[in-house]
């Protein structure tokens, strides 16, 4: 493989074959192709595209690159939702148990915080003891025996991915429609799952903000994904303002529990139904979304969808009393209200920047070695549509120190935009394919 050859060629718009694209991907992994070239290669294929064979042949390239899980033994129907990534978005953690209430079966592999987004390893890791990086044996006997286990990929799984991921992290190369798609059936695919549904946010919030390059992503991830053989459901969703009230990993947990008890946030309860009855429908329990929905509320009612929770935490390794007990969790240093400076009609929240506030805060991290602070976060008293009140709270800040919560108050308050007239709040989900 001549490399420059290989990167002109994209640079010019021309079309790969899938042996070249194999080759160059696979020298990556080894290391003879550097990180230049494929960086280089990278910020041609975000400008031209791939088309649909040379993105499948990407998604082959990857899967391949390393370890795969094979659930074939478990006869029934696997399933698994995956994000492409918001703010606030604990839908996962209430979900995989719920789905599997329910009757699913639910293999999840997820991600750690990025950028803005929060992930819902980093989430899980809040309850103490929580153990996520469950080897891949385990992983497997649990989704045997409980049909639910959720973890992260194994160093030996999809190296492709999390080096080029790393790498386009820091290439400006992450809002790539062919990319993003690579990285994320890549994943999926190596869980050994038949069915996906797919939640790609629009939104200000989202890690791919136009809602017309959401479209395009959600036929692609549909298109590909079914080309190896998963049933696939792909929905468009608001990601304007944070999913819920609460953005920061144990705040999160904690809405989760409400949500999980019969509570919680409407629009985390409609948006968690709503892919949890996809799950179910993809799965063959039930016919219509309706259906679906209906056996979904029940779980949650009856109090199954919390005990299968506690049954996760307990499977692996969590403290069961900590989430029995959330009010009892250690408290961040500094927890003070943001004060409406104007009263009016909230009209828009800036979500990336509320997402690099919790990052900053200690949520998330700047590189991979950063420390996470479980208990910091942002918790919501108003979102789009709300009036309020000159001086009534906005959201409270739950800080690591006094400073940080000043920065934190600084910026929230730009983040926020007032209407004398009354703001219709977004839509839950837009599409559905
Ligand atoms: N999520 C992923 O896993 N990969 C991407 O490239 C974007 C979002």
């Amino acid at each position: 493989m001549i490399a420059p050859d290989f990167i002109e060629r994209k640079k010019r718009g021309l079309e790969h074959s899938a042996e070249g694209i194999r080759e160059f991907v696979e020298g990556y992994v080894s290391g003879t192709i550097p990180d230049y070239q494929m960086a280089a290669w990278l910020m041609a294929v975000n400008f031209q595209g791939m088309t649909n064979r040379e993105t499948i042949a990407l998604v082959e390239v990857m899967l391949h690159s390393g370890e795969t899980i094979d659930l074939s033994p478990i006869k029934t129907f696997k399933v698994d939702k995956h994000s492409t990534g918001g703010v606030g978005d604990k839908v996962s953690l209430i979900l995989a148990p719920l789905a599997n209430a329910v009757g699913c079966v639910v293999p999840m592999l997820s991600g750690r915080s990025l950028g803005h987004t929060g992930g819902t390893l980093d989430k899980l890791e809040s309850i103490p003891g929580f153990n996520v990086m469950i080897p891949k044996k385990e992983f497997i006997h649990l989704v045997k025996k409980y049909g639910l286990a959720m973890g992260g990929a194994t160093q030996e799984m999809v190296p492709a991915d999390r080096k080029m991921y790393a790498l386009r992290d820091v290439t400006s190369t992450v809002r790539s429609i062919p990319l993003i798609c690579g990285s994320i059936l890549s994943k999926k695919i190596a869980e050994g799952i038949n069915g996906l549904v797919l939640d790609v946010k629009t939104g200000n919030g989202a890690v791919l903000p136009k809602y017309d390059q959401c479209l395009l992503l959600a036929k692609q991830l549909i298109n590909v994904g079914q080309h190896f053989g998963l049933k696939v459901k792909a929905l468009l969703t608001n990601m304007d303002q944070p999913l819920g009230q609460a953005v920061g990993n144990w705040l999160e947990v904690w809405e989760s529990i409400e949500v999980l008890k019969g509570g919680g946030p409407a629009d985390l309860v409609e948006l968690t139904l709503h892919l949890t009855a996809w799950m179910v429908v993809l799965s063959g329990i039930e016919k219509t979304l309706d259906q679906a929905k209906t056996r979904s509320e029940k779980a949650i009612t009856s109090g199954l969808a919390w005990e299968k929770f506690i049954m996760m935490v307990a499977n692996q390794g969590g403290d069961v009393k900590s989430v029995e007990n959330p009010q009892k969790y250690p408290k961040a240093e500094h927890i003070a209200p943001v004060i409406a400076a104007q009263s009016g009609y909230i009209k828009s929240i800036d979500t990336y920047a509320i997402g690099m506030i919790a990052l900053e805060l200690g949520a998330g991290r700047r590189s991979l070695e950063d420390m996470i602070r479980p208990e910091v976060g942002l918790h919501f008293e108003k979102k789009i549509g709300d009036f309020v009140e000159l001086n009534e709270p906005l959201l409270m800040i739950h800080a690591p120190d006094k400073k940080a919560w000043q920065m934190a108050e600084r910026r929230v308050r730009q983040a926020f935009t007032f209407s004398e007239d009354k703001v219709i709040p977004p839509p839950l989900v837009y599409e559905t394919f």
